[in-house]
């Protein structure tokens, strides 16, 4: 009994991908700067891959649906982040119960936050999608609404931009890392945003 379990699943999905094409080219020219270009046609391969795979998923519950997207993001999203996003989507799945209060999605967020570190070998501070997913479970947890949780996602995206990569390929260019937005942290505020609109309705 809670906004999460009235969740509309395919309009959730739909958010997402649509966001994510929508911004391919903005999420390829950041990889551009500090990478290989190649992040906004993974993500939109990816939450496409998802997307027609919507119909199938809405029946289910919110945890299978979860951890069938984060299966397929492995799948299909390829890269670093390919992985990275799908742990942290087959994580949430695992720990979210049918139907989650804010606690338990807080709760889920911070094993799953922690299973995308492990797996990265990373941490905050270092250029990663991480810094944006730490400030974001740190505001679900301390009850802001989506819409504040979607301007905590933006503004530690945007705050990725003084630091040096320490994780991923952008760390291949060290300083020249400096002064540029992480990809990965970008459309992890995408993806935050998308999902905080949907949570409003
Ligand atoms: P690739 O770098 O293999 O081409 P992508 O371009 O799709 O993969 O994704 C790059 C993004 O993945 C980075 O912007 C960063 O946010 C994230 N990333 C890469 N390596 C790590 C890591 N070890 N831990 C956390 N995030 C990472
Ligand atoms: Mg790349
Ligand atoms: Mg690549």
């Amino acid at each position: 009994a809670t906004a999460m379990s009235k969740i509309d699943l395919p309009a959730l999905i739909d958010a997402v991908a649509d966001t994510i094409s929508e911004h391919a080219d903005e999420l390829t020219a950041l990889d551009q700067a500090i990478g290989d270009g190649d992040h906004g046609l993974n993500m939109k391969r990816g939450f496409e891959a998802v997307r027609a795979e919507s119909a199938a998923l809405a029946g289910q519950p919110l945890p299978e649906v979860l951890r069938a997207i984060g299966t397929k993001l492995v799948m299909t999203v390829g890269g670093a982040s390919g992985p990275l996003f799908g742990t942290l989507f087959m994580s949430i799945g695992k720990e979210l119960p049918t139907e989650p209060s804010r606690a338990d999605l807080a709760a889920a967020l911070a094993k799953a936050i922690s299973a995308v570190a492990a797996r990265g070998k990373s941490q905050a501070g270092q250029k990663t999608m991480l810094d944006v997913l730490y400030p974001v479970q740190a505001a679900v947890a301390a009850g802001k609404s989506p819409g504040d949780v979607a301007d905590v996602a933006d503004g530690a995206a945007e705050a990725t931009k003084p630091l040096k990569a320490i994780r991923g390929r952008a760390s291949f260019l060290g300083d020249r890392s400096i002064g540029h937005v992480d990809p990965g942290a970008r459309s992890s505020a995408l993806i935050v945003r998308a999902v905080a609109k949907v949570m409003e309705h």
